[in-house]
């Protein structure tokens, strides 16, 4: 007997769950619009976005990444979209766009697949075998890079920041940013972003943006008696206190008479004084300290004619070092003047509003530094980000030695190779193949519709140049003609494109697989009448 079977809850109470093709088709809808959203922005001739957050704070971008992190994405699969985007931040620095652009269209053409009765797990296979041919074709296009390549260096960096807030001083960013690049590269060939220091200062022009062969610290120096400049600086770096160590806090010292007080301070005195001239002995005429430095202690080391600042960031002391080719000492017992640094010049001089100090003119510095200067705060935000991507791509090539000329070429590449491919292929998966690979074709449609060209001219064009042999046939977005990237010095890291497909794909694949999606009470899986933040009943401020 049915009649008076109970229905069984196996979720707490305000628990969501979405089930079989709505699940499939929820998830791919809200992919598709992030990558709808960023779409806009893609190339040269990408417009930028306005994001206001809920404190009214404005950035104004072209920068994938930034974009959607901006914008407090909440959809569940929606996120993961955004987690590819950060995923090529990290790895590459650049080419996030790109990446979320394929992820999305690579999730609309699964759609007609899935219209056609395609099983998603045909699909994911289909996908993956396409991914992994990708990468292999990608590969054997490319060209090899290294640092002696200065030409194609300089053609990176200002690939990178075309359409950038830095698109009108590229050249010179460019210039400076592969000078940084090759100088902090150590013996090995490795490189550290870390230790290439973005410095902005508001004022100028981007164009007046320098590079600075050690460090610049956004400090000024402790007392004003001391020298404004030091030449052929021998500097101590300290992460110790010149400071006599406060007594405990609930110490007291009880003093009687006046006699004592002035025995106490005399002491003191003394102790400080012993401290200078430990630093004076080591022959540093420059002390950076990461901790505090008496005022007495001032006093003397001006007196000595020593350049001192104190509370230096940690970052900053490690960058010093570097820079400096000196030691972070603890103490200043047996210290000898081969653990100080040197700098051609170190000075202090007024940036902007600001008093900063100038630690340059280092001899083979494996630290420097970026000053990057711009009208406003918004320019000059814009164009620091421009610089980052420049920087990681520089990196990303000459790690991997590897690069590809850019426009959309390697992807049209990809997409007439992957289509050969598939028809070595039987069973379903070739459809899968097949849609993969016109998915790629969309970077240069979306290259060519950003710049008002028609994309299906343009593409029809550029499949045939590739059919001829001309890999690195791409866009010009400027006269809506064919040409070549390399050739154009439209070159990018080949570690971009890799590493686009690579998380796009990933992540396609894993949105393609979810037929289920149970959301535990309190949050929900898709769009539907959601109350904004802040308005939810029983949550106002007094609770
Ligand atoms: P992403 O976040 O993916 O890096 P971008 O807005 O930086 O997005 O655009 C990158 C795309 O623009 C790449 O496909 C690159 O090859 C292309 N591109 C860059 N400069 C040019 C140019 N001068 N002409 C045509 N395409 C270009
Ligand atoms: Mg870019």
């Amino acid at each position: 007997m049915t009649k008076d079977i109970q229905p069984i809850f196996i979720l707490p109470e305000g628990a969501t769950r979405i089930t079989g093709k709505d699940a499939q088709r929820n998830n791919i809808m809200a992919a598709k619009l992030v990558a709808e959203t960023v779409r806009t922005t893609l190339g040269p001739k990408g417009m930028d976005k306005m994001l206001v957050d809920s404190l009214g704070d404005v950035v104004i971008t072209n920068d994938g990444v930034t974009i959607l992190d901006e914008m407090n994405i909440e959809h569940p699969s929606a996120k993961m979209i955004v987690e590819i985007a950060k995923t090529q931040e990290d790895e590459v620095g650049d080419g996030t766009t790109t990446a979320v652009v394929i992820a999305g269209e690579l999730l609309k053409n699964a759609e007609d697949l899935l219209d056609q009765k395609l099983h998603p797990t045909v699909i994911a296979k289909g996908y993956q075998m396409a991914a992994e041919k990708a990468q292999q074709i990608l590969n054997q296009i490319s060209a090899s890079v290294d640092k002696t390549n200065l030409n194609i260096l300089k053609n990176i960096a200002t690939t990178a920041m075309t359409g950038k807030g830095a698109e009108m001083n590229k050249v010179k960013l460019a210039d400076l940013t592969t000078e940084a690049v090759l100088q902090v590269a150590d013996a090995d060939g490795n490189i550290d972003s870390d230790n290439i220091k973005i410095e902005k200062k508001v004022g100028e022009s981007a164009e007046a943006s320098t590079l600075i062969r050690g460090i610049l610290l956004d400090k000024e120096k402790v007392h004003g008696a001391m020298p404004k400049k030091v030449e052929n600086a021998k500097i101590l770096l300290l992460d110790c206190p010149i400071e006599i160590k406060e007594t405990e806090t609930d110490a007291k010292i009880q003093i009687s008479d006046p006699m004592q007080m002035q025995a106490f301070l005399e002491q003191e005195e003394k102790m400080l004084k012993k401290l200078v001239d430990d630093v004076i002995k080591t022959g540093a005429n420059v002390v950076f300290c990461q901790k505090g430095i008496d005022d007495l202690a001032q006093h003397y080391l001006a007196k000595a004619g020593i350049f001192a600042a104190r509370r230096v960031k940690k970052s900053d002391m490690e960058k010093l070092a570097k820079a400096s080719g000196g030691s972070i000492l603890s103490t200043l017992e047996a210290t000898s003047e081969k653990d100080l640094g040197n700098a051609g010049v170190v000075r202090e001089e007024k940036v902007g509003d600001e008093y900063m100090t100038y630690i340059e003119n280092c001899q083979n510095p494996k630290a420097v530094t970026l000053l990057v200067r711009g009208g406003t705060e918004h320019v000059i935000e814009e164009v620091k980000r421009a610089v980052d991507d420049a920087v990681g791509d520089l990196i990303a090539s000459l790690k991997n030695g590897k690069v590809v000329g850019g426009a959309g070429a390697p992807e049209i590449e990809v997409a007439k190779e992957l289509k050969k491919y598939a028809e070595s292929l039987s069973g379903r998966e070739q459809l899968a193949v097949l849609k993969f690979a016109e998915a790629m074709e969309i970077i240069p449609k979306t290259l060519a519709e950003n710049g008002g060209l028609d994309p299906i001219d343009i593409m029809t064009e550029l499949k045939a140049l590739h059919d001829k042999g001309e890999k690195w046939a791409g866009v010009n977005v400027f006269t809506g003609k064919a040409m070549d990237s390399f050739t154009e010095g439209i070159i990018e890291p080949l570690k971009i494109k890799t590493q686009a497909i690579k998380s796009a794909s990933e992540v396609a694949i894993m949105i393609l697989r979810i037929d289920d999606v149970i959301a535990g009470g309190g949050s929900k899986p898709g769009p539907g009448p959601e109350m904004p933040p802040g308005m939810m009943p029983g949550m106002g401020p007094g609770m």
